[in-house]
């Protein structure tokens, strides 16, 4: 399924359009025949890993000179888009691994952590998490519990708990968010770390809705050794910065998701009669057709926006909050009309769309639910307005 707007090959290089095509392919050969598998057993084969580095998807944003492929963030999210249309699993592994697990290490680790870090985990041989939410923190970051102490070695120790954490109980190295102590203000200063996974204890896979294949871990940290990534006290900065590209991969997830299943549904709605005829026929639900495609093209805009002022080096938050705000919600409503229009057969899982529909409902929640994107563009929007207006006084009452 190469993408249908072609808008967007206009801003791809030769070789990125290339590479889209590789993957496409990679896609139709390594996942389309095991999609559904993966589902069942709740599982994604480790080999499955080593064949996306070994293509290529597991550096696609990091530069040449580390082993990367040195992408787009739009070619990345066409990717993304793309391995989303046959498995939500993967591609949220694959968004959260390029953004976070890549993007996290590239941006601020030592040269020294570098060296440790490229190629392996760009080329599919190490498989590395990134631990940030607790418990008692989820949206609200502030509610980290997990300490890290400096030990006379020059290295860490950690302790505390993660849950939710993306194949964090599969992964060979992990990027751990922890408390460091306390700044100047008494506001909890937070510094990621480098972990061999291994030293953690494993508490269990969690059971979730949408992307079961996916391994959502719940583990603990006692006394593991860690090595600092950044500075002391700039994790939150570093991972407030990772997730502004993690977004876009959600958001790119999300449109690849709801693409599908109306892909699913328009086939149902030429081969399924009732009535006598073909329910393609039914305004009703060719209106939800309609509606869908407008909404996942409109997704498509906002989503161009910020891969364009990425690549111009400008910063992309808040237009990184309209995308995955506008495409997460976007993508469930299209997976939902796309269930409907497929009636009893969309909700059985002898079709895929009941799996999409549970998939998608994951990008409204992770990596900033709805809730947090509105609070983000709100926020934005008064800020501005309070700069261009001041604090006003109301104004005076019409007489
Ligand atoms: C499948 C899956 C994979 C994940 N992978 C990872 C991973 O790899 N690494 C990682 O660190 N985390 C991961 N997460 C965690 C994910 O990022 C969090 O679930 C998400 O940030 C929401 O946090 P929460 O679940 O604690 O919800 P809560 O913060 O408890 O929120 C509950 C509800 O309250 C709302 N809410 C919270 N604060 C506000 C507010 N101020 N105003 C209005 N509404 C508010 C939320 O929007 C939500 O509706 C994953 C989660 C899932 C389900």
């Amino acid at each position: 399924m190469l993408h249908p707007n072609s808008l967007y090959y206009d801003f791809l290089k030769p070789e990125e359009l290339t590479f889209l095509k590789k993957a496409a392919d990679f896609c139709q050969r390594e996942i389309a025949p095991h999609a559904a598998e993966w589902e069942e057993k709740e599982e994604l084969p480790r080999a499955l890993f080593t064949a996306a580095g070994r293509a290529g998807l597991m550096g696609m944003l990091a530069p040449k000179t580390v082993g990367g492929q040195e992408l787009s963030m739009l070619c990345f999210c066409l990717v993304i888009e793309e391995i989303a249309g046959h498995c939500g699993a993967f591609a949220m592994n694959m968004a959260a691994h390029n953004a976070l697990c890549v993007g996290h290490p590239l941006g601020y680790a030592s040269d020294e952590l570098k060296k440790k870090v490229f190629p392996g985990v760009l080329n599919g041989d190490w498989m590395v998490a990134w631990a940030l939410t607790e418990p008692n923190a989820g949206s609200d970051t502030g509610g980290v519990e997990t300490t890290a102490t400096p030990l006379p070695d020059g290295t860490w120790e950690l302790n505390g708990q993660k849950i939710y954490i993306t194949m964090g109980n599969h992964s060979d190295r992990m990027i751990v968010m922890a408390v460091t102590g306390k700044d100047e203000k008494g506001k909890k200063e937070f510094t990621a770390f480098w972990i061999n996974s291994a030293d953690t204890t494993k508490v269990r896979k969690v059971k979730t809705s949408g992307v079961r294949a996916s391994n959502t871990s719940e583990f603990h940290l006692k006394q593991v050794k860690g090595e600092l990534v950044g500075q002391r006290g700039k994790g939150q900065h570093a991972a407030l910065a990772c997730l502004d590209g993690g977004r876009l991969g959600i958001a790119a997830m999300a449109i690849g998701l709801g693409r599908s299943a109306v892909e699913i549904a328009k086939q149902r709605m030429l081969s399924r009669r009732q009535f006598g005829k073909r329910i393609a026929e039914f305004q009703a639900l060719q209106f939800m057709l309609a509606d869908c495609e407008v909404e996942l093209r409109a997704a498509e805009a906002l989503l161009l926006q910020p891969c364009i002022m990425q690549a111009r080096g400008q910063r992309f938050s808040l237009e990184a909050s309209f995308a995955k705000l506008y495409a997460s919600e976007a993508a469930s409503r299209a997976c939902n009309s796309a269930l409907q229009i497929c009636g009893g057969w969309g909700y059985t899982r002898d079709t895929s769309v009941e799996r999409m529909w549970r998939d998608a409902r994951l990008t409204e929640i992770g990596e900033g639910s709805s809730e947090i994107q509105r609070l983000i563009i709100s926020r934005a929007l008064l800020k501005a307005a309070e700069e261009k207006y001041g604090l006003a006084e109301p104004p005076p009452a019409k007489k």
